[in-house]
């Protein structure tokens, strides 16, 4: 079954990577998705979210990253996914994530829960941001690509 994994992804951390190769291992299809939500206020344009993530992917077989707009249940119908897979960190996580669950279910996608490893439990891209913002190393917290290029933009 082929499988999507939705998200903001601003900016893709390791927590994200972990659930896209555990989600690929799963499935061996896998759709990343990032969801361009235009009430939501971005650090980074999905254009380079996008890109981040399929520099990320490069290795991975069996995953495909897109972008979309809308209702993720319409995105994963075109594109023949049949079960959603998020990550779940702690209870604010469950909680989110059940609501939005129940409402993709009733709209025909199940979703699949994968705990988030204990070394990123406290990993989020708001954490991302805010580490870059004050100037410290990235190291642990996303991959070499994404960190060099977070530095670059960083200098512009
Ligand atoms: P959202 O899509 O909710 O705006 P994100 O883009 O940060 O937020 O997250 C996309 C997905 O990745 C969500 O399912 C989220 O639970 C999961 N996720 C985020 N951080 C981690 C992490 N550290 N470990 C595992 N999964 C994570």
């Amino acid at each position: 079954m082929r499988a999507l994994f939705p998200g903001s992804f601003d900016p893709p951390h390791l927590g994200h990577l972990d659930l896209i190769r555990r989600a690929a291992a799963l499935f061996g299809d896998l759709v990343v998705a990032v969801a361009g939500n235009p009430d939501k206020q971005a650090f980074l344009a999905v254009e380079e979210r996008l890109a981040l993530l399929r520099a990320d992917c490069a290795d991975l077989a069996g995953v495909r990253c897109a972008l979309y707009q809308g209702a993720t249940t319409a995105f994963a119908a075109a594109n023949g996914c049949g079960v959603l897979v998020r990550g779940l960190r702690n209870a604010n996580d469950l909680e989110a994530e059940q609501a939005m669950a129940e409402i993709n279910r009733g709209n025909g996608l199940d979703t699949l829960l994968l705990p988030a490893q204990s070394r990123h439990l406290h990993l989020s891209s708001r954490l991302v941001r805010q580490v870059l913002q004050a100037g410290l190393p990235l190291d642990g917290l996303v991959s070499a690509g994404v960190a060099a290029a977070l530095a670059r933009r960083a200098v512009r």
